[in-house]
């Protein structure tokens, strides 16, 4: 079976870049798993159920009309790749993500990506539940304040205005909700390498998790 790197940890915290830049090094799949719950979240609100409304949401979760093309991702055909990066939908994200149902019908489309030469798996449960054999588990983390200024950084750098404190205020409720669910709640596992990008530029926390996938 093909091997997984399972990257896991907070919002903004750089996993994203640095489990894409792992996985373009080894000539890796990719898996953004977040990206699976953030296309729920707006396929629910295209569709007009609730995020809360837990066996609506998993029906759509189950059937997500959605395809990754590169760095395209398409909702029933239609490009959504920068729709599903609002501070809204990572909002709907982590609430229908908190729903049992909808992990649970996520599972399998997400153990799919699994495929030779190997997978780089982005997350926040992935070393806990989805991989649990993965032979390589890193937590990427940073702290508050560094991951807002990160944010804030990458909106500016869009053109999107942007404050540090509401990002920060938002960064600190979206990881309480992720930590304090029932269902796969973020939390590193006890054999996953604990990595704090705090103070490591790019390379550096690459340099660390291609370490790790070596050992
Ligand atoms: O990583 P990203 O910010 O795109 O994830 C959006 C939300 O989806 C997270 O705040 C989290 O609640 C949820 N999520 C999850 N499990 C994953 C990936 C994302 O619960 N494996």
């Amino acid at each position: 079976t093909a091997p997984v790197i399972a990257i896991d940890g907070p919002s903004a915290s750089g996993k994203g870049t640095v489990a894409a830049r792992v996985a373009t090094t080894l000539g890796y799949h990719m898996l953004d798993s977040g990206a699976l719950y953030r296309l729920t979240a707006l396929a629910a609100r295209k569709a007009g159920v609730a995020w809360e409304d837990e066996a609506a949401v998993a029906a759509i979760a189950a059937a997500l009309p959605a395809e990754f093309e590169g760095e395209r991702i398409l909702l029933s055909g239609e490009e959504v790749s920068e729709a599903i990066r609002s501070e809204e939908m990572g909002d709907g994200a982590s609430k229908v993500a908190a729903l049992p149902a909808v992990r649970a019908a996520l599972l399998a489309r997400q153990r799919a990506y699994r495929r030779w030469p190997g997978l780089v798996a982005d997350g926040r449960d992935m070393g806990s539940v989805v991989f649990p054999w993965a032979e390589c588990k890193v937590f990427l983390t940073a702290s508050a304040e560094a991951r807002a200024e990160r944010r804030h950084k990458q909106l500016i750098a869009k053109g999107v205005p942007a404050k540090i404190t509401p990002l920060l205020q938002d960064l600190r409720e979206r990881d309480a909700r992720d930590t304090a669910r029932s269902v796969a709640p973020l939390q590193k596992c006890a054999e996953a390498e604990l990595l704090d990008t705090s103070n490591l530029s790019i390379e550096q926390a690459v340099a660390a998790v291609l370490g790790c996938a070596r050992e």
